[in-house]
């Protein structure tokens, strides 16, 4: 664990940093006759040894630890944490959720070309490389994944083999979106046949996992009206079957997405939810007309955003969420960095803010890669961590009765995760993450000092023989 030094120095500490060897500090909390001992062991191991209840003691402690910022944790704790807790993914492209291991099962199966058959040769064909830098190596990368669209029945198993990884990785609900005609295109399916492929893959896999999917269909922007409205009909065809929304995607820079307005409209008078890829390689006011002109329920990325403060505040207003996605908005360009990603901006001022994947394949990213990610790079804590998963909760294009459901799936996932991070803390570390946690709370000066030595009093209480 990587501990900082307090800054507000509200709370009576010892030192600045948790010594390996266990050393005893000044004001430290006495701990007898074996110091070393005790500081060294976890707290599970700590409280298997005395019979103590571990949770009935450490309530102001918990609390502090889910406000404490993530950023405290060592890599290995924060990937297993941020694996742990139950996700959910509203920006995922099918086409671009393929893995390589997938990929090559699904290719080998069904006889398929591919450039590679194992998963390292595979991948740099299909996935960004260090030497891959710019927007034009990104979309390289879906070139052999258009022809291995060859039926149905390959579409149902890649379809399942996508859902079934965003289960390995905990995401509890999965939006995933795909263009029909992208995966039409190299063997001239019929629209009909590629949704039905999609429909079995998604049906499938409710048998086989524990993740709920909805799905949204792509309006490729470069392509004509007449085929836009075709996928537009398309989708409101296939409502209540498991297509809830319409999408806009593909070359934003050269096809803003006003004149879509009157399809989008439509699908929306149809009953589908909208959703549209906007300042993401756009301009902001890209993000008003898609509120404004295409009923935009949610926005693509919206990265660009907070380059027109008025659009940022009608976000606000609008309480229109952003599908951000950290990892692909630095590989696409929509944002020179990570360090300059608006995420916490958007998050801070208001804007119901998401983390998504978008590609994960393409990127070689998983959800919980990127939940540790912002965590560290932006220090959130639990707490926010768990608002960004409950807003995608809010704003998913589900049922009443499913997101009541996926509701408390993440609150006790949450609960459940932030107790075993405290069981595999020493007691110096979770007085070190707690006493953090007290700092970045809420709070006056004198409250935070009552809950520093409550924290002080428990931790106490609980090396007591
Ligand atoms: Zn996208």
């Amino acid at each position: 664990m990587q501990i900082q030094p307090l800054t507000s120095g509200l709370c009576i500490r010892p030192q600045a940093s948790v010594p390996a060897s266990g050393a005893e500090g000044g004001d430290r909390i006495a701990v007898g006759e074996r110091p070393q001992e005790l500081t060294r062991v976890t707290l599970s191991q700590l409280a298997a040894r005395q019979g103590k209840d571990l949770f009935g003691i450490l309530n102001e402690a918990l609390e502090a630890v889910r406000a404490a910022p993530l950023s405290e944790l060592d890599q290995e704790r924060l990937a297993r944490l941020a694996h742990e807790i139950p996700k959910v993914d509203l920006h995922r492209h099918l086409e671009g959720s393929i893995e390589p291991e997938v990929l090559i099962a699904v290719a080998r199966k069904h006889g398929l070309p591919l450039p590679a058959y194992t998963v390292e040769e595979l991948r740099p064909h299909i996935q960004i490389t260090p030497t891959d830098k710019t927007l034009l190596d990104f979309l390289k990368k879906f070139e052999p994944i258009g022809p291995v669209f060859k039926d149905r029945e390959v579409i149902a198993d890649l379809t399942h083999g996508a859902i079934g990884d965003a289960n390995k990785d905990n995401v509890k609900y999965l939006e995933l979106r795909y263009s029909p005609q992208y995966m039409a295109r190299a063997h001239n399916l019929d629209l009909e046949d590629v949704v039905k492929g999609v429909f079995e893959g998604v049906q499938r896999a409710a048998d086989d996992f524990d993740t709920r999917v909805s799905l949204t269909l792509i309006v490729e922007r470069w392509d004509s009206h007449e085929r836009a409205r075709e996928v537009a009909d398309l989708a409101a065809r296939h409502r209540d079957k498991g297509i809830v929304a319409l999408d806009l995607a593909n070359d934003e820079y050269n096809f803003p997405p006003g004149p879509f307005a009157q399809i989008f409209q439509d699908a929306k008078k149809a009953g589908l939810k909208i959703t549209v890829h906007s300042g993401e390689a756009g301009p902001a006011d890209n993000v008003r007309v898609s509120i404004e002109k295409l009923g935009a329920d949610r926005i693509g990325h919206g990265v660009r955003t907070y380059q027109d403060p008025a659009v940022e505040q009608l976000a606000v207003k609008t309480q229109t969420p952003f599908e951000l996605c950290p990892t692909s908005n630095v590989q696409t360009q929509a944002i020179a960095n990570l360090e300059s990603h608006p995420l916490k901006r958007y998050y801070e001022a208001g804007i119901p803010t998401l983390v998504n994947t978008d590609d994960p394949s393409i990127s070689g990213i998983t959800l919980s890669g990127e939940v540790a990610l912002v965590s560290r790079q932006f220090g959130f804590s639990l707490n926010d961590i768990q608002k960004m998963q409950q807003f995608g909760v809010t704003h998913g294009f589900t049922s009443e009765e499913s997101k009541r459901e996926l509701a408390a799936t993440i609150d006790s996932g949450f609960e459940k995760a932030s107790r075993s991070l405290v069981e595999s803390l020493t007691v110096d570390e979770l007085r070190e993450l707690a006493l953090k946690g007290v700092d970045a709370g809420p709070g006056t000066g004198a409250e935070k000092s009552a809950r520093c030595e409550q924290i002080e009093r428990e931790l106490k209480f609980l090396i007591q023989e």
